[in-house]
């Protein structure tokens, strides 16, 4: 590692920097010293401790950067920051937070001379390795060269690198690579999440702000530094373009500033021409990824740019070689084919995680470098957008009447607006206002409002392009929570969320109440529940009420990593319900009904919870799915009296093996002709059907490539003629008219539920967690 410049900078800064410079450098370690290897060499992968330690001893060796742990991971394990700029910014840290408060926030009194603030974001993927090794090694080359572009962006900017979003995804995987490595199963993921409770899903949750790593980061670093660029690193496949880089592709979520993505898509293209400069091949702009969903990113609504890059992956720290006929078509072009916006196509040949590091690092060094040359103006413009999104007339704001059915759930929609920094005041009538007239505007309208998704064809006529990810957002409809738009000015208002009156008694339509239910079964208590209204009472309350015992629950987990296992053990736990998770053997033990009530199989495909990992695809003990004997030990349970419920897709595993009268309509149908991905649907509920207690008579539900039922069982939620889409997109509604998006099918002497949509999407949509939580108790 080069330590060039040292003299050359000492010399011109006179005595007492010198001696400062010099005392900074002493002992400063390289990466090599303290692993053991070259960051990102073939076969090594980090452990989080050895990372802490890494840049705590870069800590103590030098004035550039300090290291500060922000609190805990899921796992316990330290959650750190590193701050790296000039020596002198670094001593002055609070003048330049109070410097970008102001400038957040239009309508104070502004102070001159801020940095630019430039938040770098590693491996929230933990799979997606590479990153926090090149952050290793970008931390100790920012510290110590001296080059004239580190200088600019220390000087210039104040660069908040993390190295891991996800430190106890670092370890699942180095554990996992480590323990395979020299066997057939080397580069494997692991057959777990690599992130306790959501997995993949870790990046799908900045607005809703679900998981301590998310939270640490929003309240700790976004609202506490308003970083006018975010650049979040990630990997795609191994056969996509070498590096993504924005201009993002179409469409960009509407209230996000055009100033935003107009220097995004300087940001990203000047990154671009650096790369392909320092002869990286392979560069792909305005391809595969949209900039819709605001649950990939926070800062594009808080004034700042994300900026992402999507590498080509190896087999995680193997070496892997690509032949050029392998190279992939994507959205937006084609890695083989030079394009305007991939102008020289990487030939194919061996791709190893040195490779990615290599690329990252140039990546990380121009992102930095364009932050710290255009300083002026992306403070200038950051402080204009707060200006344009407080200037916004259309609506005047968003009202949410003190009247609901639901308590808990316009409380946690009230809490999560407020920890994104939107506004909250209230009127004497204890009515919730949200006005325009304020910096993060655009988010809290985003949030708020119903999404008119755009039809977007491969070719007119064709195929939807697909969206990145979902295309729906809509919080209220989620929620269960009734919120108006208010077109002419509140009067009357005073700041801040009216504190919750304490609840009376345990409503059915107050999804908190299950807490409260769940608490009482915990230590011992008996409930009952009013089968007309949904309330629960501690005693029983006569006539119409009946007592509830407390489910044991079995929750499916397959060796094959789900995301959506993952956020009802979440949801299960969030809410006090005891439950044990299942495995394969365990299900095709038999005799489930002497342990459990109710077993649930998250949304997957019926292939992968019948097969599982292929043979000879993992180590065996991670191989196989259900398989029949686990079918015959389901039907056993329903014949016993139990309860099934499928989630989504897992609904067709049910349709296969279970004898379950009712037919998908939608199966196998074109995407051309049907098409929900991601979006909130209108459905009619049935409130006399148990399934449904204390729900209201029309909801909308999370349909996600949802199957719906064309059944003679029980069918407590179903589709409408016409108006199903409520936010979202939508192609085909005819399909859907009049079938199930619910059923109840008996079964044996048992139930099976089948839900046409995801009733505990990521840790949102309460109003069908009712639904979820009914079906539990059934
Ligand atoms: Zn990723």
């Amino acid at each position: 590692m080069k330590r060039q410049g040292l003299g050359a900078r000492g010399w011109g800064l006179g005595l007492c920097l010198l001696l400062a410079a010099s005392a900074a450098f002493a002992g400063v370690p390289a990466p090599e010293e303290l692993f053991g290897h070259r960051m990102g060499a073939d076969r090594t992968v980090l452990e989080w401790a050895q990372v802490v330690s890494y840049f705590q001893a870069l800590g103590g060796a030098s004035d550039r950067i300090r290291v500060e742990e922000l609190g805990k991971s899921t796992e316990g394990r330290p959650f750190i920051v590193a701050t790296i700029a000039a020596p002198d910014t670094l001593r002055n840290l609070d003048r330049y937070r109070e410097i970008q408060r102001r400038l957040a926030d239009p309508r104070l009194l502004q102070l001159g001379g801020g940095k630019a603030v430039v938040l770098v974001t590693c491996s929230i993927h933990a799979t997606e390795l590479a990153s926090t090794a090149s952050a290793v090694e970008f931390a100790y080359r920012l510290v110590t060269e001296d080059t004239p572009r580190m200088r600019a962006i220390r000087e210039n900017d104040i660069v908040l690198l993390v190295p891991s979003l996800n430190p106890d995804g670092v370890d699942i995987v180095a554990r996992w690579y480590k323990r395979t490595l020299g066997t057939p199963f080397e580069g494997t993921g692991p057959p777990e999440l690599y992130q306790k409770y959501i997995g993949h899903d870790n990046n799908r949750d900045w607005y809703m702000f679900s998981q301590k790593e998310t939270q640490l980061t929003v309240a700790k670093l976004h609202n506490v530094w308003h970083p006018q660029i975010v650049y979040d690193l990630h990997q795609h496949g191994a056969y996509a373009a070498r590096l993504f880089v924005p201009p993002w592709m179409d469409p960009t979520e509407p209230n996000i500033d055009a100033i935003l993505m107009q220097e995004t898509n300087m940001i990203g293209t000047a990154m671009a021409a650096d790369l392909t400069a320092a002869g990286r091949q392979g560069i792909a702009i305005h391809a595969l990824y949209d900039f819709w969903t605001p649950s990939r990113h926070y800062s594009a609504f808080h004034g700042g740019m994300r900026i992402l890059t999507e590498s080509a992956s190896a087999k995680l720290a193997t070496p892997i070689t690509v032949a050029p006929e392998q190279l992939e078509r994507g959205n937006g072009y084609d890695a083989r084919e030079p394009s305007w916006n991939f102008l020289e196509p990487w030939g194919g040949g061996t791709w190893r995680q040195r490779d990615i590091v290599d690329d990252q690092l140039i990546a990380m060094e121009s992102c930095l470098y364009q932050a710290a040359i255009h300083r002026e103006e992306l403070l200038e413009n950051f402080y204009k957008i707060g200006q344009r999104q407080a200037a916004r007339k259309s609506p005047w704001g968003f009202v949410i009447p003190a009247a609901q059915r639901d308590a808990g759930a316009t409380a946690k929609l009230l809490e999560t607006l407020a920890f994104g920094q939107v506004e909250i005041e209230h009127t004497a009538a204890s009515v919730h206002v949200v006005r325009m007239a304020q910096p993060y505007s655009g988010w809290a309208k985003a949030l708020l409002e119903r999404q008119h998704y755009p039809d977007l064809r491969q070719y007119p006529g064709g195929p939807p392009v697909r969206p990145y990810d979902a295309t729906a957002h809509t919080l209220p409809l989620l929620m269960g929570v009734r919120v108006e738009t208010a077109e002419a000015p509140v009067a009357g208002l005073a700041p801040g969320i009216l504190p919750r009156k304490p609840a009376v008694g345990m409503p059915g339509s107050d999804t908190d109440s299950w807490r409260v239910v769940n608490a009482i079964w915990a230590r011992g208590g008996a409930v009952w529940r009013n089968m007309e209204t949904g309330d629960f009472a501690a005693a029983d309350a006569g006539a119409g009420w009946k007592q509830v015992a407390r489910p044991r629950i079995g929750l499916y987990r397959s060796f094959v990593p789900n995301s959506d296992e993952g956020w009802t053990r979440w949801l299960l736990e969030q809410f006090g319900f005891a439950y044990a998770s299942l495995q394969n053997k365990e299900v095709q033990a038999g005799g489930l009904r002497k342990h459990f009530d109710v077993i649930v199989f998250p949304d997957a495909t019926a292939q992968s919870m019948e097969h599982g990992h292929k043979a000879g695809s993992m180590p065996e003990e991670f191989t196989g799915g259900l398989e029949e004997r686990g079918a015959a030990a389901l039907r056993e349970f329903c014949a016993g009296g139990g309860t099934l419920i499928f989630l989504n897709r897992a609904t067709e595993y049910a349709t296969e093996h279970l004898s379950v009268a009712a037919r998908n309509v939608v199966r196998g149908v074109a995407a051309s002709e049907f098409y929900s991905p991601g979006s909130l649907l209108n459905v009619r509920l049935d409130t006399r059907h148990p399934l449904a207690l204390g729900l209201p008579a029309e909801i909308a539900i999370w349909s996600e490539h949802s199957p719906a039922f064309a059944t003679g069982e029980a069918a407590p939620a179903r589709y409408a003629e016409d108006h199903l889409l409520a936010s979202g997109w939508l192609l085909g509604e005819k399909y859907l008219a009049r079938e199930a998006a619910l059923v109840d099918a008996r079964v044996g002497g048992g139930h099976v539920v089948l839900f046409g949509m995801r009733p505990q999407y990521r840790a949102q949509s309460y109003q069908t967690f009712k639904l979820f939580f009914n079906a539990l108790v059934y």
